[in-house]
């Protein structure tokens, strides 16, 4: 065990990413790094991290920005519950007297969207505490080296990560120590491992028994199932139709063409006037389909569909979330990233005036 921790440290102090967050022991821009880091590759959220910390340097600046503001710095990183989390807890935080960044790991773990695994990031490599962190990364490094069998995603495998990762702990070093673990499992031990030049081959139980396709032994994924949804362009003197999605759910918060999700025995068509009604209160006649996209949400592989609506009449005012806007607004309107394609690929098909 010891031989694993000094190989690894000495591999990190000289192999590790100039990354940008990596430059600071700022609590704050840590944690912003970490939200940002999860479910997100390292490649997509450099840029998304240089342009947060330029707008919002502390945790004062996040917490007095307006939650749109706060989304459209997010736009494309998806997982929208991670900057409402932030925006939310940079408040709490600047609410306290003193406004300062919690300084002990049960202060961190209690801030909005931090689990153990963010709480265990900051307190280790900005606070100095001796915290582990167990991530998708240390997962396969840990499976690997010491062969712990079962599935990772089962209680009892995650608890046995979570006491390995604790006890290798090196007491004072376990920053650097949190950070190369991430960082060999990013760099090396991939799915498939990269063991050649890997830093603890030689103390890598998996690697010396032939057996690192067997490690971590996830149970098989769950199979994906197909939806079709639906938005509708409603379209009056050079704006369209956007409706806010409610605060709470996946990309809440952000701004939409009214969607919706066809049941298995409606039609696109039949989809399209119930959001017409149930969205937005108003009659109209649907029209054709103006364009379509393929995109993912976990295991649920959806087909958007736009769909023009002629003919409507809607009630003044509008319905609560809904208001009409230019492309030019968009710039201030967060939005996920199907719908920004929906409405780019809507742009495309308006330049064929024929359709429209
Ligand atoms: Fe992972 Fe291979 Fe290194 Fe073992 S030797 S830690 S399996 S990359």
């Amino acid at each position: 065990m010891t031989a694993f921790i000094s190989h690894l440290l000495a591999w990190y102090a000289v192999h590790k990413r100039a990354l940008p967050w990596r430059r600071t022991h700022d609590p704050y821009a840590i944690w912003v790094s970490e939200m940002m880091l999860q479910q997100t590759q390292v490649a997509t959220a450099t840029p998304y991290f240089e342009r947060w910390m330029a707008r919002f340097p502390t945790v004062n600046t996040l917490a007095e920005a307006p939650l749109d503001e706060v989304l459209k710095h997010w736009q494309g990183l998806g997982y929208y519950a991670r900057a409402r989390n932030l925006h939310k807890a940079a408040k709490l935080i600047c609410e306290q007297p003193g406004g300062a960044f919690p300084t002990t790991y049960e202060g961190v773990l209690a801030l909005p969207g931090v689990g153990r695994y963010t709480a265990g990031a900051i307190c280790s490599i900005a606070l100095g505490l001796d915290t582990p962190i167990v991530d998708a990364n240390v997962i396969r490094v840990l499976c690997r080296v010491f062969a712990i069998p079962g599935d990772p995603k089962s209680p009892k495998t995650l608890d046995v990560l979570w006491k390995k990762a604790e006890e290798l702990l090196p007491s004072g070093q376990s920053g650097d120590f949190n950070q190369a673990l991430m960082e060999l499992g990013a760099l090396h031990c991939l799915t498939p491992p990269r063991c050649t030049n890997c830093p603890v081959q030689s103390v890598c139980t998996a690697f010396q028994q032939g057996q690192t396709e067997q490690f971590p032994a996830f149970a098989a994924k769950k199979a994906f199932t197909s939806h079709n949804d639906v938005s509708l362009w409603i379209e009056r003197e050079g704006k369209f139709l956007l409706i806010k999605r409610p605060d709470e759910g996946l990309w809440g918060g952000l701004y939409e063409l009214p969607r919706v999700t066809a049941t298995p025995d409606e039609t696109i068509e039949q989809a399209a006037a119930r959001a017409l009604e149930q969205l937005v209160g108003a009659t109209g006649s649907v029209g054709e389909r103006l364009v379509s996209l393929r995109h993912g949400v976990t295991t649920r592989k959806i087909t958007l569909y736009a769909i023009a609506v002629l003919d409507v009449r809607l009630p003044d005012p509008l319905p609560p979330g809904c208001l009409w806007a230019t492309r030019t607004d968009l710039a201030r309107y967060p939005l996920s990233s199907p719908q920004a394609k929906l409405l780019a690929a809507i742009q495309e098909r308006k330049k064929q005036p024929a359709l429209f």
